[in-house]
């Protein structure tokens, strides 16, 4: 028996991602990075083709051989940066690099591959300079590249940033001897802000994964991932008693305390000690004490509560959910390193109605 999952709705990823191509009104380029933002990359990727995407983004080779090696046919972007050293194994998992190093495009165009060419509009993290292109139109006419993109900082945000990013990139590739097929700017924020695109495709990540890039949308995600535990312990403890490490929690009163088999190795991060809410039978219960590595103790006093019981870590139990939004927010991390930090220790469950979700 499984005693602490992830449980995985494939087909609310689909609809995710339909209701954005809706809005976007172009194809997308999902990106399944990072293990699909730890909700599996291959399984995202393999749902999210029906809804038949321009192709899929990855961040290292060893996530696109993966996707590769898994069935994916189409083409498959790797957005880091590669080393001279890394071009065969790109050829040999048919891997499309984004480049921005005139070295490196040198070396890559003698592979006769696509490539794209990632312009550095205010990142500052990876890419060519916008102000560099025209510069390199000679590079560019001899190696022309099948895409070209630029990557937005704060698309979740509101404020004038974006429209910068914007004029700097339509300059560069305005510098371009001729306009490559594919144009790509907008991430998962950037089309929930402004729609329709203004691209040929779009990127997004982290709303395919349930999680809106900002309160207020015009679209809503619909929640990807659940963790939840079976109780393995119950106790009642006396009033003035404590729970877990440095006795940071106290009983006030009798008080009966539920042990669930997750820790901050499996992700529930140690800033949830005392923080942290679940469900059991559909009420909330709170993290009582320090998170150790192992197991998470609950304040169950007011629930129902046996040996066996599912507990709602993350997700939802009735009428009450917990979202990936409240949790991140009470551990004091980003919901993008809430997701991709659930670890493999807590065994992934698929629930696979991708199929009717196609359009
Ligand atoms: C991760 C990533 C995205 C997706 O961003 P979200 O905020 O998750 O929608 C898009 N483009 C690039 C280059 C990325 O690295």
């Amino acid at each position: 028996m499984t005693r602490a999952w992830v449980e995985i709705d494939l087909g609310a990823l689909c609809r995710n991602g339909a209701a954005l191509v809706a809005r976007a009104g172009v194809p997308m380029l999902p990106m399944v990075k990072a293990d699909g933002y730890g909700l599996g990359g291959l399984r995202s990727a393999l749902a999210l083709d029906a809804l038949n995407p321009w192709g899929f983004g990855v961040a290292s080779v060893t996530e696109g051989d993966e996707l590769r090696r898994g069935g994916i046919t189409r083409p498959i972007i790797v957005f880091t940066p590669i080393l001279q050293t890394e071009i065969d194994a790109l050829r040999r998992a048919d891997l499309t690099p984004t480049l921005g190093d005139p070295a490196v495009i040198e070396s890559w165009a003698r592979t006769g591959r696509a490539w794209h060419l990632h312009v550095d509009t205010g990142m500052s993290r990876a890419g060519m300079l916008w102000h560099l292109v025209a510069e390199h139109a000679s590079l560019f006419e001899r190696a022309a590249p099948e895409g070209v993109f630029t990557h937005f900082h704060s698309a979740q945000r509101d404020d004038a940033s974006r429209d910068v990013q914007e004029q700097r990139f339509a300059a560069a590739v305005a510098a371009l001897p001729s306009r490559p097929a594919i144009v790509h700017a907008e991430n998962g924020p950037a089309i929930e802000r402004r729609a329709p695109s203004t691209c040929t495709v779009f990127r997004p990540g982290v709303f395919l994964y349930g999680v809106a890039g900002f309160e207020g949308g015009a679209i809503r995600p619909e929640p990807v991932a659940s963790v939840r535990a079976r109780i393995v312990e119950l106790r009642t403890i006396a009033d003035g008693e404590t729970v877990s490490y440095d006795a940071t929690w106290r009983a006030t009163g009798p008080r009966r305390i539920a042990t669930v088999p997750v820790g901050y190795a499996d992700g529930y991060c140690r800033a949830l000690s005392n923080r942290g809410v679940a469900l059991l039978h559909g009420k909330r219960i709170s993290v009582a004490g320090v998170v150790t590595m192992d197991m998470t103790m609950f304040d169950v006093t007011e629930c129902e509560a046996s040996l066996g019981d599912v507990v709602t870590l993350l997700g939802r139990d009735g009428d009450d959910e917990i979202t990936v939004g409240d949790l991140s927010e009470r551990g004091g991390v980003s919901p993008y390193e809430f997701l991709t930090g659930l670890r493999l220790r807590l065994p992934r469950r698929y629930r696979d109605d991708a199929a009717e979700a196609a359009p």
